[in-house]
Formats: structure tokens, sequence, C-alpha cells
């Protein structure tokens, strides 16, 4: 493709997605077609000579779209938003017209230099501690998910808690992790990559109000598991847990990790992007014990997949832990010592330009923004929230600091009220109109409605709640899917 076919096809294909946002209200939020329909609509092999652009273009339009679930639709309320926007999505064009490598500053030295940049303003924009900031000890990196900056943070810890030894030794010993029993599936996942393991690994029981991390519980299992002989590598504490958004009381296990010398790793991956608005940082305080701090901006910050955000306290060590420098590699300015080399932050070598969309949004919106983005999405959740609260035969089942709100139908029978929330969740989805996700709270089965979407207004949160009614109804009057 020639420079000028690429001008050609790109603008058509901006255009192109354009439209697409602009379609969204009128498409069903999820398709409702089974399993393998896209894939029957698709040739067999690839085509022997080029199939040209149209083809392709007609293919987006009567395959691929209409077979997607649209995370951008401002009736899509499941799970945690993956938002995106037009200066992201004009970041990573750009970023992926450059093509650039970023693994060293030499093979990127802007590419590295934004990144430090960036995530420095970021801090800035959240109120971070000043020892996350890169003229400080620390600094921040971009990774791919929350997944990868806890196992990332999980190799630290474990390098930190042997001294130094886990880098030629591996997990000789036996160490072990700790979170609540609410914390995301990515901290057993990193315990296994790390070696660790299940058996290493401690759920710590919530309290059964707010659903966060018990401290006193926490405490007791780590002094049963240095009588026992293991070593406590790391602690990761949620800011905004993915069931319900609780938060874990950081004061009160930094106080712990302290007095023990464990690794604290924060993941806000959700809630994070919240503390934009000074008004919403709660959560974070305490946060100047931990060791690590994550959250995803391709959540809820207008930033589209993949951008984690994530800082430590002590950069020296996790170069420690992570550096390997083959000859082929090696270059004046990293022996220099002067520049970042990104490779040691994260588990791949390569790594492409992340920052530069995240600097186009930061740009763009600026922190006023970002703050009113936020909070638009915190006010409709909150007015939700009041809808559910006014109709007798609902129950919110848990707090609501963020824009999520988790709540079911009552019922005097738990296994029976169970069955009628799944079959109203089913309904409810099967419809295409809106798209909610589940979870269980204390063990029973409880609906969750995030909002996220930068186009959800007032009237779609309203439409849901008639959706969430009417399936309601039918439920309670027996009628099948
Ligand atoms: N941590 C929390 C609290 C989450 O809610 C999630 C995802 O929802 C993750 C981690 C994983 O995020 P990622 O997809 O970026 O790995």
């Amino acid at each position: 493709m020639s420079p000028d076919e690429f001008r050609t096809y790109g603008h058509q294909l901006v255009d192109w997605v354009a439209d697409y946002w602009t379609s969204l209200p009128q498409r069903r939020v999820r398709p409702a077609d089974p399993p393998g329909a896209v894939a029957a609509k698709l040739p067999a092999g690839p085509p022997a000579t080029g199939d040209g652009f149209a083809s392709l273009v007609d293919d987006l339009d009567t395959i691929i779209a209409p077979g997607l679930t649209h995370w951008q639709h401002p009736r899509f309320f499941a799970y945690f938003p993956a938002n995106t926007s037009g200066p992201s999505v004009l970041g990573d064009l750009v970023a992926a017209g450059l093509g650039v490598q970023g693994m060293l500053w030499a093979t990127g030295p802007a590419c590295t230099e934004v990144e430090t940049v960036v995530l420095d303003w970021l801090a800035d924009l959240l109120d971070l501690p000043e020892k996350f900031r890169s003229r400080s000890t620390g600094g921040g990196v971009i990774q791919d998910s929350a997944s990868s900056a806890t196992l990332v943070a999980t190799l630290a810890a474990l390098h930190r808690a042997s001294g130094g030894d886990w880098r030629a030794e591996g997990t000789r010993r036996r160490y072990t992790v700790y979170t609540s029993t609410e914390g995301h599936s990515s901290i057993e996942k990193a315990a296994r990559m790390a070696g660790i393991g299940d058996a290493g690994l401690r759920l710590i029981e919530v309290d059964e109000e707010t659903l966060a991390m018990r401290p006193d519980r926490l405490r007791e299992r780590i002094a049963a598991d240095v009588a026992a002989g293991a070593v406590p590598a790391l602690v990761v504490a949620t800011v905004g847990t993915t069931s319900t958004t609780a938060v874990d009381p950081l004061p009160a296990i930094a106080e712990i990790t302290r007095e023990y010398g464990i690794w604290l790793h924060v993941d806000a991956a959700y809630a994070g992007s919240a503390a934009v608005c000074p008004e919403l940082r709660a959560g974070q305080v305490g946060l100047e014990h931990a060791d690590s701090y994550c959250f995803d901006p391709h959540k809820w910050l207008l930033t589209g997949f993949d951008c984690d955000a994530f800082w430590v306290a002590d950069r020296a060590g996790l170069i420690q832990a992570l550096s390997v420098l083959p000859e082929y590699l090696r270059n004046a300015a990293t022996d220099s010592d002067a520049v970042i080399d990104y490779r040691d932050w994260q588990v791949p070598l390569g790594r492409r330009f992340r920052a530069l969309k995240l600097w186009f949004v930061l740009r763009w919106y600026g922190a006023e923004g970002l703050r009113a983005h936020i909070r638009s999405h915190v006010a409709l959740a909150r007015d939700f929230a009041a809808l559910v609260r006014a109709d007798q035969r609902f129950e919110i089942v848990a707090p609501y600091p963020y824009a999520l709100v988790v709540f079911r139908l009552r019922g005097a029978a738990p296994d029976d009220a169970d069955r009628a929330n799944a079959a109203l969740l089913e309904r409810l989805n099967a419809d295409g109109g809106v798209y909610l996700s589940h979870t269980r709270v204390r063990g029973r089965y409880a609906l969750r409605l995030a909002v996220g979407s930068p186009r959800t207004t007032a009237a779609d949160v309203a439409a849901a709640w008639d959706a969430i009614r009417s399936a309601a109804d039918a439920v309670a009057g027996g009628s099948s899917v």
C-alpha cells in the first residue's frame, strides 16, 4: 500500500469508525447469533491475491460489526467499562504508523521519554505519593494490563523477599501472597506464573458489610505463615474490587506490611481513574505506604485497551529483579545509566508506543474534561441507585462509591431468589437493548450495572431501569425468556 493509497483508505476508515460510533444507539448491544456464526461467514482461507479494499469494508459492515458485543455502546453496562475516545484512537493510529519498538531508550528515545513524562503527569493528576514520580526513587511504566502489573509486582516482591536470591534461586523457599477473597483472579494467576502456586496464595476474609479485606485476619494469617516457616512476599490490596468496588483499608493493611517488611501492591484497575476527581480519592489514603500501584486508563479514562499505568516506589529494585542484558542489546546509553530502558520494567522485551494515546487523551480533555467524564458517570450511577432503592422489589447489596451499582431482586428463599435474578438477567440481555453482568455477593447472585460509556446519558440509564423492571415483571409472572 503506497502512502497515497493509505491516505485514501485511511480517510475512509476514519469515516467508518465515526459512523460506527454514531450508529451505536441503533444497534443491539450484543449480537443474538449463536457461536460460530461469524466464522461461518468468513472465507475458508486467505485470498491468493490481494482482495482490494472495498470488500474489506464490506465485510466490516456485514460480518464484523454485526458480530460484535459493542463495548462503546451507550447501554453497555456489563463488567467494567473499556471505554475509548477519538484522541485515544488517533494516538494509537499514529503509534501504529510510527511502528516504533521502545524496548530501550536507544530504540525509541521519544517513546521512552514521553512515557516517563506522561506517567509523571498522571501521578500529578491523581495526586499519587511523591515517591512514585521519576524525579524521586520510583517511576511509572505502561503495562498491557493490570494482570501484567500484578505479575511484575509479584516478581519484584519475590526478589525483595529473598534478599536478592530469587534471581539465582527461583522460588526455593516457601513464599506466600495475600489478597482478599474479593481480589482479582489475576493475582492467583500471577502467583502461579511466579512459581508460588495456589498453595502459596492466601485469600483473606472480608468484612460482611463493606466486603473489604479484614486487616485482623491478614495479620493472623501472616503470623501463622511466618511461624510455619513461610516467607510472606506480597500483599495485594484492592481499591475497587471487581465484584462490587469494595475498597480495602490501606492504612491498616500497610501497618502490617511495614511491620513484616512485605511488598504492598495496590490494584485499583477500575477505580483508579476516579482519583482525577479530588472528592473520589478516599480509597487511596494510605497509598504512601505502598510499594507499587496500578490502574487501567483502558477501563474508565477514555484510553483504549491496552493501557495499564503501573508505578513503583523503588525502580532500582524492580530493575534488579527483571533486568537481563544480552550482548545484542548493549548500547552506550544503557551503559551510561542515564536513561530508562522500559524492557526492564515488564515481561516482554518489545513494546509499542502506548504512551502516545494516553498523551493525546490527557492533552485533549485536560484535567477538567476527565473530571467531568468521571463525575457524569458517578452521578448517573447514583441516580440509578435511587431508582433501585425506590422499588421495594429490589435491594442494593454493596456500597457504590464509584459508578457500579450491585443489586438484586429480594427473595425470602435464597435459592429461589438466585434463580429469579439469573432469569431476570438472561431475559434482560437476550433482548439486546442493554447489557448487564452478574456476580455473587455473600454467596448470592446479584446484578451489576456499571456506567462507563462516554455516550451514556440519563435517558440510557432510564431505559435500562425500564428494561430491568419489565424483565422483573416477566420473571414474577413466570413467562419464559
Ligand atoms: N484488577 C481488578 C480489580 C479488575 O477489576 C480487573 C479487571 O476488571 C483486573 C485487575 C484485570 O484487568 P486487566 O484486564 O487490565 O488485566
